[in-house]
């Protein structure tokens, strides 16, 4: 990866990033924050409030990752930061179930109308690795379909063709992963329809589920294809495809649940899985996320079915009243949050748009629901349909633009494979500051030559 030099700098972060990689692999505990995908020293960051994240040289962002989803409602927003504290004081861990739990399922189990009982765990990586265990329990089948360019976490089995981080750093399959634990998962292109089916047929009665995510962000954003002429869309066509053989059918609602509508994808949508998988904005921040579904399917795990899943952390006390915080908030006044978000992401859109289309940058702006991202390049009227597309996007051009609008306060996330978040608080100010950057960080992309 060629290192890219900056005009500017971050001695601070600088520093801490050199203390860091003597003792951390590549300086960090996840790897897209590394900034491998567009080169430069990464941001240390001390605090956020709202939409603004402050690094450890006193600089202030707006921010534009968010977490990678969770902080909906910004950063240090008082209802969910007085509920994490409140129930810290109470204490942090009982290994026993507590009323919040309760709560936090009865709300899941209430906002999400496939969802008939939840199992709370402390990752997206644990709900979908656990959702393919008890979907193989429950079918007593191995194989796994996924989509190439789809990212579920680091779960050995699903870490073939995944996108996020993965996609970043062009890591074609992972070592580590034995061919035993990947050779019942099958790769199939995006909104192909036609694949699918040649699995089922290929693989009758072998399959255990097909996991998807819902509407694919880590890629950037690739919505399913919609019903056309004969064909039912392509999360609908999945849904049939899995019943007519008695698979079950796995929607990751990770990044999109509880953002891209007040209820996911699926409130978009309103194609019904048997099984979803939740984190991300459900955590309020902290390490909680869920997967639920079908009555029938859930009462396989343990203790009340024969398929284990378990965790020490499980339910967390802070995380959970944190997360159920967050969730409320979300749905106050109304869902007057997500009105706030949605209108944040429409306005962001069409400012990007104007600036790149102003200096001839050829993009796609690609959204689903209140969730947008946009690929660098020209994809015609078809847009970005599928990884194969997704990975011909002019890099070296985002890598440009991303480096212009850090320099002046705006905080991308390193890669041009992710989707770009909004808060209900990226108010008017907020917005003023990325439409004051956009304007040199067009020009950046569109004078940009490949490394
Ligand atoms: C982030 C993400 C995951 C993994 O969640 P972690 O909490 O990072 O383990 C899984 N699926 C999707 C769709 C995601 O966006």
């Amino acid at each position: 990866m060629a290192f890219v030099t900056y005009s500017y700098s971050a001695p601070v972060s600088q520093s801490l990033f050199e203390r860091a990689a003597a003792v951390t692999p590549g300086g960090v505990n996840s790897p897209v924050r590394a900034f491998r995908g567009v080169g430069g020293t990464p941001r240390f960051m001390v605090s956020g409030t709202g939409p603004y994240l402050t690094d450890a040289d006193g600089r202030e962002y707006v921010d534009l990752v968010c977490s990678w989803g969770p902080m909906i409602l910004g950063h240090a927003h008082p209802e969910v930061t007085a509920a994490a504290q409140q129930a810290l004081a109470r204490g942090t861990s009982f290994g026993t179930p507590g009323e919040d739990e309760v709560a936090l399922a009865e709300e899941i189990v209430r906002r999400i109308d496939p969802v008939e009982q939840v199992r709370l765990v402390s990752s997206g990586t644990e709900a979908t690795m656990s959702a393919i265990r008890l979907a193989r329990g429950f079918t007593g089948r191995s194989k796994v379909v996924k989509f190439a360019g789809c990212y579920h976490g680091h779960v050995d089995a699903l870490l073939a063709s995944a996108g996020s981080g993965v996609a970043t750093l062009g890591l074609p399959d992972t070592p580590g992963v034995t061919g035993a634990q990947a050779g019942d998962t099958i790769v199939l292109p995006y909104n192909d329809l036609d694949a699918v089916r040649e699995a089922f047929a290929a693989h009758p009665r072998e399959i255990a589920c097909v996991i998807t995510e819902a509407a694919p962000g880590n890629m950037g954003i690739v919505p399913p294809r919609p019903a056309s002429e004969g064909e039912p869309g392509f999360n609908q066509g999945l849904k049939e495809l899995c019943e007519a053989d008695g698979a079950l059918f796995i929607s990751d609602e990770v990044m999109t649940g509880f953002r891209a509508s007040p209820q996911g994808w699926y409130g978009v949508e309103g194609v019904v899985p048997d099984l979803m998988t939740f984190g991300k904005v459900m955590g309020g921040g902290f390490p909680a996320a869920a997967f639920g579904g079908r009555r029938d399917v859930m009462e396989y795990l343990a203790p009340a079915g024969p398929v284990y899943q378990a965790g020490t952390l499980s339910g967390n006390p802070v995380a959970t009243a944190a997360g159920l915080a967050q969730l409320r908030a979300l749905a106050a006044d109304d869902f007057a949050a997500h009105a706030k978000v949605d209108a944040a992401s429409r306005q962001l859109q069409q400012m990007v748009s104007e600036a790149l289309n102003k200096e001839g940058v050829a993009h796609a702006l690609q959204t689903a629901g209140t969730m947008f991202s946009v690929f660098f390049g020209d994809f015609g009227t078809a847009g970005v349909q599928d990884y194969e597309a997704a990975r011909r996007q002019e890099t070296f051009r985002f890598t440009a633009f991303f480096h212009s609008m850090l320099s002046q306060g705006v905080y991308l996330p390193p890669s041009g494979f992710e989707i770009w978040f909004v808060s209900a608080t990226h108010d008017e100010r907020a917005l003023g500051k990325i439409a004051e950057a956009l304007p040199a960080a067009a020009r950046a992309a569109a004078e940009a030559v490949p490394a």
